[in-house]
């Protein structure tokens, strides 16, 4: 695994909890990176398969991410060991035990992630007082059902195309991992011009170079099944979806999929990234070296933190998405501007920049981490 040392660098992290109770089963960890700009927010994500180093990087991911969207909130995630397909009512059981377990470490704001949602956000916040990513009904904005970080993939993508030499009318897009941000992304896309060729899930992928009809996608997802069980197109394995013939590859599953062992298949000529850290750092080099535009993870799919912050903060819905219209459309473009001026990559644009930001709010403060 490459990226931050969890042992920390200048910037954190500033906590590193486990949690263990094995009278039910609970095993997790939060990672709280870094509070300079306040408390951190950060999803909680549920897999059988997570780790704290996964958990570190992410936490780093977030750091970045809630800096340069300008809010005032660090950077956290916590992970909860288990298959969140798991029956309701022992998933139930323990997310609550998490939160109780975390419910003192006040610097750390639970939200939602993969295999995890507004419901688990309510369980929390009866807990402990304190979620992000709660239903309407306790004053939440919805943020996956209505797609914030898809809305604010979509305006990255937009502006990222006035770097390239083609446009969104047309282009051919594929989305690897078909879940909340994926079928938004997809959805605000096509709305835009785009045309859906491919999406995957963790059962498969499936390819239509005339194009896949994302609301029947989405249907055939929201009837308990698969991509592969479309009915139309081509179904194949996942990890060839990094081949398929497509000018814009949207990841939005899991980290380091694009790797220096597959990066040469990828055809795609711009990357936005939905997923945090889904590229590898040698990867990414060399994409930009043949070419390829890839727009850093926490630049392209900060709508979902900006809208939970603007909830925790009491902002509407409709201010909300204009917050992510507004700030992914400015920060899309200093970036990308920013590297093309110097010759860099983006994400050293990106790091640039809100690294700077980090710097100056530890600054303030009488301690640099606590
Ligand atoms: P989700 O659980 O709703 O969807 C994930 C999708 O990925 C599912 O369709 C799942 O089947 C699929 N998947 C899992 N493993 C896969 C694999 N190996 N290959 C292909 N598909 C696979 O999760 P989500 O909320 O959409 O989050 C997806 C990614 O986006 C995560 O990296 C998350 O951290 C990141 N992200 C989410 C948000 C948000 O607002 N939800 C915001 C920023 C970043």
């Amino acid at each position: 695994m490459e990226g931050i040392n969890h042992f920390g660098d200048e910037f954190g992290p500033a906590k590193i909890i486990h949690v263990y109770e094995p009278r039910i089963g609970l095993r997790g960890t939060l990672v709280v990176d870094n509070v300079a700009a306040g408390p951190s927010i950060g999803g909680l994500r549920m897999a059988p398969d997570v780790s704290t180093e996964e958990c570190a990087r992410l936490a780093r991911a977030m750091t970045l991410k809630n800096a340069a969207a300008g809010l005032a909130h660090g950077g956290g995630k916590s992970v909860l060991y288990g298959d969140p397909r798991m029956p309701a009512d022992r998933k139930e059981q323990l997310v609550r035990a998490m939160a109780c377990a975390l419910g003192d470490i006040r610097d750390y704001i639970f939200g939602p992630d993969m295999g995890t949602d507004e419901t688990c956000m309510a369980w929390i916040r009866n807990e402990i007082g304190r979620a992000v990513g709660l239903p309407s009904e306790l004053g939440g904005i919805p943020l996956d059902e209505l797609g914030a970080t898809g809305f604010g993939l979509a305006h990255a993508t937009e502006v990222a195309l006035r770097y390239c030499e083609f446009s969104l009318a047309g282009a051919r897009i594929a989305v690897q991992g078909f879940g909340s941000v994926g079928i938004h992304a997809a959805r605000f896309l096509v709305q835009r011009g785009a045309v859906l060729v491919a999406a995957s899930d963790s059962g498969g992928a499936i390819h239509d170079p005339a194009g896949l009809d994302v609301e029947a996608l989405v249907a055939t997802k929201r009837a308990g099944k698969g991509v592969t069980e479309y009915g139309k197109g081509t179904p194949m394995a996942g990890e060839e979806l990094v081949r398929v013939d497509c000018d814009i590859w949207v990841p939005a599953a899991r980290p380091d999929v694009i790797r220096e062992d597959n990066e040469a298949g990828l055809k795609a000529k711009l990357v936005v990234s939905g997923a945090n850290i889904p590229i590898t750092s040698g990867a990414e080099e060399r994409l930009h070296r043949r070419g390829v535009l890839c727009v850093p993870d926490f630049i392209a799919n900060a709508g979902g933190v900006i809208c939970a912050a603007m909830e925790y903060h009491g902002a509407t819905q409709t201010a909300a998405f204009q917050a992510i219209e507004e700030r992914i459309r400015t920060n899309s473009d200093a970036v990308l501007s920013d590297a093309t001026r110097r010759g860099i990559l983006p994400r050293q644009a990106a790091m640039d920049l809100v690294m700077a930001r980090i710097r100056r709010a530890m600054s303030w403060r009488r301690w640099s981490i606590y």
